[in-house]
């Protein structure tokens, strides 16, 4: 029995997140024994957590039954010494980004208000604004997947409320260039969210754009570069103003205390986030290089390939058979049928990423 009826007619048209495949799941369907997977399907961190990280949730695991401070006031002023920004302007968020995302998308939608999707990008923004009523409006990409920014203009009405820049993007590794979003910021009657998921692997930032418009909010996670993707810890970047009105609705306690010690102890290990970085931008280089189809330009800890004549579905299976799990993106809106999205991994796992693609082409 159901009764669908009773759930908000918003909700009947989403399609639900698909998230990369897990190694069990992988393991289970082909026979292959879960240790000898490669798992580069979502953009996590290869070189592990923090061994600081670790260390830090270990000792506090004792604590649990008691709530953790509301506000995550010491992880917030971490935070401060780490972006050099006065807490005034940050929120603390979980369950990860998604949690920030979602707190915004209750504290802003009206039903009926417009939200401009640059595509194809994260799908969990459409997810979290059609949730709470908003109306979609999609801009396609253009040449080599470079925003449409007069496109983004022209998708501008009366209802408004959000446009949503990821940057570096995911799928597509690119990042926006900051005199694209002072237009658009200064342009919109919106406010516009920049996803910085992947900035610490990029060369740039657009954070410093808080001090001077008061309609930017830029979205931060600790699931990439800093390797606690299992935490679900985020955090966001915003004018003051917005920082007060979002402290009113935010969902309660909703950051963990092994959060919470997992996230101050990630930012004080600056050697690890070195070697994060620098290994997703080795490794991106030579897969960039040694990947026998086009690949595009990347930004992140991730790069995108289009494996025409192939179909990303045939390609992600035959690689996936061979224990290596990359993100078939036909499930991102206007992403086609030809690209598939690969973590950077290691130089050991990297050379089997290039052997399999090669392997791949081969039956061209
Ligand atoms: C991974 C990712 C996020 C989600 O981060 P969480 O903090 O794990 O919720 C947000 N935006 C983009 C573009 C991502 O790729």
């Amino acid at each position: 029995m159901s009764r669908p009826e009773l759930v908000k007619k918003e909700i009947a048209g989403i399609a639900e997140y698909v998230p990369g495949k897990s190694i069990e799941e992988i393991a289970r369907k082909y026979g292959l024994d879960p240790a000898s997977i490669i798992k580069l399907g979502s953009n996590e961190n290869v070189l592990g957590p923090s061994p600081k990280a670790t260390k830090a949730v270990i000792a506090r695991a004792g604590d649990i039954n008691i709530y953790p401070s509301a506000d995550a006031s010491e992880l917030v002023e971490a935070i401060s010494v780490y972006t050099g920004f006065p807490v005034e302007n940050i929120c603390a968020a979980g369950p990860g980004m998604d949690g920030l995302l979602d707190n915004l998308m209750r504290m802003l939608i009206s039903p009926g208000d417009e939200v401009i999707l640059p595509l194809p990008t994260f799908s969990y923004y459409e997810i979290a604004a059609r949730a709470n009523g908003a109306v979609p409006v999609y801009v396609r990409s253009g040449d080599s997947f470079a925003f449409d920014i007069e496109g983004i203009m022209k998708a501008e009405s009366e209802r408004t409320k959000i446009i949503f820049l990821c940057s570096p993007n995911n799928p597509t590794g690119r990042l926006v260039a900051e005199a694209d979003l002072r237009r658009i910021l200064e342009h919109t009657r919106g406010l516009v969210f920049v996803d910085e998921a992947y900035v610490e692997f990029s060369d740039r930032n657009l954070s410093h754009l808080i001090r001077e418009y008061d309609n930017i909010i830029v979205g931060r996670t600790f699931s990439k570069a800093f390797g606690l993707a299992g935490m679900r810890l985020g955090y966001g970047l915003m004018p003051a103003w917005i920082r007060s009105e979002y402290m009113k609705i935010a969902t309660p306690f909703n950051i963990s205390v092994p959060a919470i010690v997992a996230g101050i102890a990630s930012l004080s290990d600056a050697s690890y986030l070195q070697r994060s970085i620098q290994c997703a931008r080795d490794g991106r280089t030579f897969l960039t290089k040694n990947i026998p189809f086009r690949v595009y330009d990347s930004q992140a800890n991730f790069v995108l390939v289009d494996v025409a004549p192939l179909r990303s579905k045939d390609v992600s299976e035959a690689l996936l058979k061979k224990g290596i799990i990359v993100r078939d993106c036909r499930s991102f809106r206007e992403a086609g049928e030809t690209l598939v999205r690969v973590t950077v991994g290691t130089p050991e796992q990297n050379n089997k990423v290039v052997a399999a693609f090669k392997e791949v082409s081969a039956t061209i």
